[in-house]
């Protein structure tokens, strides 16, 4: 299978409007792989994309990206929600007022509760424009799509409104989890995995995140075979700056991870 990156970045893309630091700087003159968009992941083989943040017309442009038909969703932050809008009506026909290609959408349960709440909008998209076919999701669910098959890990077993994906092809296992993994209760059952793809941690002390110590500590307890971290944040850019990035990567060259950047293709 073929996984491709179209968003390496956090909450806040890379470079974030008005600010003058030097990491916004940088990607705002030379773009990738210093410009950063919010994480988002594309499994080419069965043309599905696995989270969609505001910017996700931009990430699936920059790809050159010609359908999709699948859309997972890991929970409902706007980093990761906030672009349903502009994937769903992109196949929506304005003057024949018809949907030309509805979407399949996996999401927890519990997500969509909050969802509907926070981003009512999406219910006129998906009930009244019909550009999505909605699938409610929980822990253990799986979905067998061409030679991919694909299940659903909450993060806190049944009823989680956060989960990961866990992604096998063959004998091959991956497993995105690219945000809010403080709550991922479950990580000590994924022992086995070909490759990692997990949220970089805070490396400044930020409440209710998972710290980038912590996320080492898991990677040291499962020890997957390839590790790539992503969800990298601006604000982290900017306030440990680039060399830090890369220093912090020869301290712990034993694990031989990875960032993440856009477009960064991985196959297995
Ligand atoms: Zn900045
Ligand atoms: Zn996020």
């Amino acid at each position: 299978m073929e996984l491709i990156i179209l968003g390496s970045g956090g909450a806040s893309p890379t470079p974030k409007p008005f600010c003058q630091c030097l990491a916004c700087k940088k990607a705002r003159k030379l773009g990738e792989p210093y410009k950063r968009n919010s994480s988002s992941l594309f499994i080419k083989d069965i043309n599905a994309v696995v989270d969609c943040g505001e910017d996700i017309a931009d990430s699936l442009n920059r790809r050159d990206i010609k359908t999709i038909d699948n859309l997972f969703i890991t929970h409902w932050h706007p980093d990761h929600t906030f672009g349903l809008r502009a994937v769903l009506q992109a196949n929506f026909n304005f003057l024949k007022n018809k949907n030309v290609h509805p979407i399949n959408i996996y999401i927890p349960k519990k997500s969509y509760e909050i969802l509907m709440e926070k981003f009512a909008a999406i219910d006129y998209f998906i009930n009244v424009q019909k550009a999505g076919t909605l699938h409610l999701v929980d822990d253990g669910d799986n979905f067998q799509l061409g030679d991919i098959n694909i299940s659903v890990v909450g993060y806190g077993g049944k009823g989680s409104d956060t989960c990961a994906y866990l992604i096998e092809h063959k004998s091959k296992k991956a497993l995105y989890s690219p945000c809010d993994t403080i709550s991922f209760a479950r990580y000590k059952d994924f022992s086995n995995l070909d490759l990692l793809i997990t949220e970089c941690g805070a490396f400044s002390h930020i409440p209710d995140e998972i710290s980038f110590k912590d996320m080492i500590s898991r990677l040291r307890e499962i020890k997957p075979k390839k590790t790539i971290i992503t969800h990298i944040e601006e604000i982290e850019l900017n306030a440990w700056g680039e060399k830090h990035f890369n220093d912090i990567k020869k301290q712990y060259a034993d694990l031989k991870f990875d960032y993440t950047y856009d477009g960064m293709k991985i196959k297995l």
